[in-house]
């Protein structure tokens, strides 16, 4: 979508730390880090959040939770463990409307979240 700015981060019209990417795929630092590692995955074809996707993403889907799973480990963040968000409309939070996994470590999370 024009002017989404994760879809021009996906596109490389804007500059971030990409730590990882594939043909349908791209993660990247946030710019706001709420952890020692804080990393945004999401897919390269624009949906604004997960209540858009259908039944026939579901490997897309999938896809995601297991790139976020590789990165974790590629972070060294798999033995002491991680939490993966996923906000999803204005009460879930979200505040950019491009689907994408919340990857973070590297401290102790809290429970229930605020
Ligand atoms: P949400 O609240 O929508 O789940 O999270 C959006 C996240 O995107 C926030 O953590 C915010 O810091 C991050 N973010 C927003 N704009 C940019 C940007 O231009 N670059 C990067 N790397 N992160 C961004
Ligand atoms: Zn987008």
């Amino acid at each position: 979508m024009a002017d989404c700015v994760f879809c021009k981060i996906g596109a490389r019209e804007i500059p971030a730390m990409v730590v990882y990417e594939d043909a349908d795929i791209i993660a990247f630092r946030d710019i706001h880090p709420q952890a020692p590692a804080h990393i945004l995955i999401i897919t390269k074809r624009h949906a604004a959040s997960l209540d858009e996707y259908a039944t026939e993403d579901a490997a897309l889907l999938g896809r995601l939770i297991l790139a976020a799973r590789q990165i974790a480990r590629q972070e060294k963040l798999a033995d002491r463990g991680y939490r993966i968000v996923v906000n999803c409309g204005e009460d879930g939070g979200q505040a950019v409307a491009h689907i994408h996994l919340h990857l973070l470590g590297g401290r102790p999370m809290n429970w229930p979240p605020g």
